[in-house]
């Protein structure tokens, strides 16, 4: 176990890239949107060959999930054309709203950053953990890091046990650090790329909603 001060699981991603075996690994990348997978994909696809994992069953409304999915694609396919690292792979998951609202169950209420959103985290990464058993992949991880909204270190957590479980390895990360979040912005302007407002459940568009109705007033 570490111990209980605090990691910086950016430095232990540089340390793992920094001692990459060739030929070159895979990673199965969790995304949960375009926008945050866009400077992800720049930083990443320089180290490995990569797979996105589209599985984010938490999207409400139907068609707000299909506009990401769309948008995910259109990225994918635009930076392989501009060959600036190695080739990006895209797989979408399922999309069935029942096994985010199973796996949340009692914690509907509970605010963003909250043990909600813990337990939406380990939907998605148990599904990323098991696609990059099943492929044989030499790492798995999430774009979920970049988020300044997003519990960084609970996430690296969650994807430990995970690749203990499924016997994967987890590639740490903290993408927010070193000016990612900031990127990610600049390169989705740079895109075109569609930014929703809310994070995604229905739970936190209705947050959202009510915080921009509270401004108004
Ligand atoms: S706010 Fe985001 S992370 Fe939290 S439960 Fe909703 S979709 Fe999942």
């Amino acid at each position: 176990m570490m111990s209980e001060q605090k990691r910086n699981y950016q430095k232990e991603m540089e340390r793992l890239l920094a001692s990459n075996p060739s030929p070159v690994p895979t990673l199965l990348l969790h995304s949960c949107c375009a926008p945050c997978s866009s400077y992800v994909l720049e930083y990443l696809s320089q180290y490995f060959e990569i797979t996105v994992l589209y599985y984010n069953p938490n999207i409400y409304p139907e068609e707000e999930y299909f506009k990401r999915v769309k948008e995910q694609s259109r990225l994918i396919e635009t930076k392989n054309q501009e060959g600036t690292g190695y080739p990006i792979h895209f797989r979408e998951g399922t999309f069935e709203p029942r096994e985010f609202y199973e796996a949340v169950r009692g914690l509907e209420q509970i605010p963003e950053g909250g043990e909600r959103c813990f337990a939406c985290f380990r939907l998605r990464l148990s599904c990323a953990a098991q696609a990059a058993r099943k492929g044989n992949f030499s790492y798995f991880t999430t774009t979920l890091t970049i988020s300044p909204m997003k519990n960084a270190q609970k996430l690296n957590e969650i994807g430990e046990e995970l690749a203990e479980k499924y016997g994967v390895h987890w590639l740490p990360s903290d993408f927010k650090k070193k000016n990612g979040y900031k990127r990610s912005v600049e390169l989705s302007a740079q895109y075109g790329l569609y930014r929703q407002d809310y994070c995604g459940c229905v739970f936190s568009k209705r947050e959202r909603e009510a915080q921009k109705a509270e401004r108004k007033l």
